[in-house]
This record gives structure tokens, C-alpha cells and sequence, in this order.
């Protein structure tokens, strides 16, 4: 039997990525958009983590609906600015969603740091809150290095500077179905699959 659960986001290109992997993964989940809440709040991220902000989304939008709601909270961590941007991925360089400002601003204050100290990671926790109140989180996440120039075509964010351990182009180079295979993403939401299977299915 098809579970569906509400996905709190308002970006339809991230509710088809999370879609396409829970579908690749064999799980049959259908995810809502809320766009068939227009009225749904956006609760204020104020963690201090990717999970504690997932949750904050999924809660919120779990009360609004009364239906079962996942919601993810993703970035970078880069090990010689001590896991900075981290849950200020998305606004790094100030206002929300600069992606082109954001990159910049991360390669300029890594342009000192040599190639042995540029270690980074995709980190992602993705949350489940059921309509009953049951609140489950789960993480994943990819290793890699920053590169030191943009680099690729494809992808969004922090893609173009960030190459994957063992692989020779950066996660902007991978097709969509590659970066799922290996990304933080993809980890997160094969982790959480079984778990919305244990309590909704
Ligand atoms: P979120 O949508 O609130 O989880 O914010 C995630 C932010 O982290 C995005 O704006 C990107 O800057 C960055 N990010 C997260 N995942 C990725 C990825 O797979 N590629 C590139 N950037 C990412």
C-alpha cells in the first residue's frame, strides 16, 4: 500500500529529487507538495543543527495538515573554517538562497588553505513527524574535498566546488541518478524509507 507523507518544501525541484530517490529505492512513498497548502506556515530555522531544523520544518507542517510530513535540512561543512557554512549553507553570504555570492564568498576564504587541508562534506538530516506526535530524524552524508575554481556544469549550490572522495569531477559533473547513488541526500532518505514503512506502512 502507497504511504503518503507530506514533504515540507517549498522547492518542487528538491520534491523530485527526494521523490526519485525514495522511488529508486523501492519504497512506496508518494510525496505531497505543499502547494496543496497554500496557507502552510515557514516556521523560522533557528536550530542549531540540520536535524534540529528538519524537525522544526516537518512539526510545523505536520500540525498544519494533521497528515504524516517529512522535511530535510542539508549544506556544507568544511573542516578548516570548523564546519562552517553548516546550517548557514544557504545564506552565507548574507540573503537567502545566493548560490553564485554564497560559492564565492567560500572559495575566497578558502583561497590560503593547501590542498591537505581542504577536507568537506555534504551533510543532510532528513525528519519524519507523524500525525500521532512520533518524531524520527536520520542523517547522511558524502566526504570530499573543496576545489579551489568552479568547476562543472550541472547541479546547484555548492556543487561546482565540491569533489567527492574517489572521483575526478565535482558533484556538478555527476548526473542526477550518479550524485543520488553517493550524495548526503540520497544516504538520508534511504535511511528514513524503512522507517516511515515501520510506522505509517
Ligand atoms: P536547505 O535547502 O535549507 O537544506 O539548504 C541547503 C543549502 O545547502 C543549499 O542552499 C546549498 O547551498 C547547500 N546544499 C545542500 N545540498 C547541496 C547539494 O547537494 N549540492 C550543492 N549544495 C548543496
Amino acid at each position: 500500500m502507497t504511504v503518503r507523507v507530506v514533504f515540507a518544501t517549498g522547492n518542487q525541484h528538491k520534491l523530485g529529487e527526494v521523490q526519485r530517490i525514495l522511488t529508486a529505492a523501492g519504497a512506496d512513498i508518494e510525496l505531497l507538495s505543499l502547494r496543496l497548502w497554500p496557507d502552510a506556515p515557514s516556521p523560522v530555522e533557528d536550530g542549531e543543527s540540520f536535524a534540529e531544523n528538519a524537525l522544526i520544518k516537518a512539526r510545523a507542517i505536520s500540525a498544519h495538515t494533521g497528515l504524516p510530513t517529512m522535511a530535510d535540512d542539508s549544506g556544507i561543512c568544511v573542516d578548516a573554517l570548523n564546519g562552517m557554512p553548516g546550517i548557514f549553507s544557504a545564506r552565507w553570504s548574507g540573503e537567502h538562497g545566493r548560490d553564485a555570492e554564497n560559492l564565492l564568498l567560500l572559495l575566497g576564504q578558502m583561497s590560503e588553505v593547501p590542498d591537505h587541508r581542504r577536507g568537506a562534506r555534504f551533510v543532510c538530516a532528513a525528519a519524519l513527524v507523524t500525525s500521532a506526535g512520533v518524531e524520527r530524524v536520520v542523517e547522511g552524508m558524502i566526504e570530499g574535498v573543496l576545489t579551489r575554481t568552479a568547476e562543472g556544469t550541472g547541479g546547484f549550490g555548492y556543487d561546482p566546488v565540491f569533489r567527492p572522495h574517489g572521483y575526478t569531477v565535482t558533484t556538478a559533473d555527476l548526473s542526477p541518478e550518479e550524485k543520488d547513488a553517493i550524495s548526503h541526500r540520497g544516504a538520508a532518505f534511504r535511511a528514513l524509507a524503512p522507517v516511515v514503512a515501520e510506522l505509517l506502512g
